[in-house]
């Protein structure tokens, strides 16, 4: 996983954000925001693309040298269930959520060159699929869509080779 820039937008933005709305709604919810979650969703911030879990656990030891496996798992449970990150299923790997504090349907543009993952909402394709999985009497566990190709940095820069 490289630093890399991400579609040269103010990206320090993206970071400040996710983690003082992360702060916000723990404060609000009575949940401990602890030093290693704040670290571990930093890290997932780093950029847009999705990052795996043991990824995450190399570049968690400079900060904590005792970290396990365990230990990002846990910082991980806990980010899923306060919906400030979303799994990637089909990278097995987690982005951070750009529309914390609600919950939301995600539509997920996956790059394969780069992954990046560009989150956005289609509520009405996602209303779609609800009313489609109703009418099938099917139960929900996970429901997101995951579409994968190539973004338009990657796409632009394809082009001017
Ligand atoms: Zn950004
Ligand atoms: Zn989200
Ligand atoms: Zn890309």
């Amino acid at each position: 996983m490289a630093p890399a820039p991400s579609g040269g937008h103010d990206h320090q933005g993206c970071i400040d954000r996710a983690l003082s709305r992360a702060e916000k709604l723990c404060g609000e919810r009575g949940v401990r925001f602890t030093p290693l979650r704040r670290q571990v969703l930093a890290l997932i911030w780093e950029n847009h693309e999705a990052v795996k879990a043991y990824d995450l656990l190399e570049l968690l030891k400079p900060f904590d040298p005792s970290a396990k496996p365990a230990t990002v798992y846990r910082a991980l449970d806990f980010l899923l269930e306060q919906g400030f990150i979303h799994r990637v299923e089909s990278l097995n790997a987690f982005i951070g959520c750009s529309d914390v504090g609600r919950r939301h349907e995600i539509l997920l543009l996956i790059c394969d060159r780069c992954h990046t993952v560009e989150e956005r909402a289609a509520s009405s394709v996602m209303a779609a699929v609800a009313a489609e999985i109703a009418s099938a009497g099917f139960r929900v566990r996970y429901k997101a869509l995951e579409i994968h190709g190539i973004c338009t940095v990657c796409a632009a820069r394809e082009d001017s080779v």
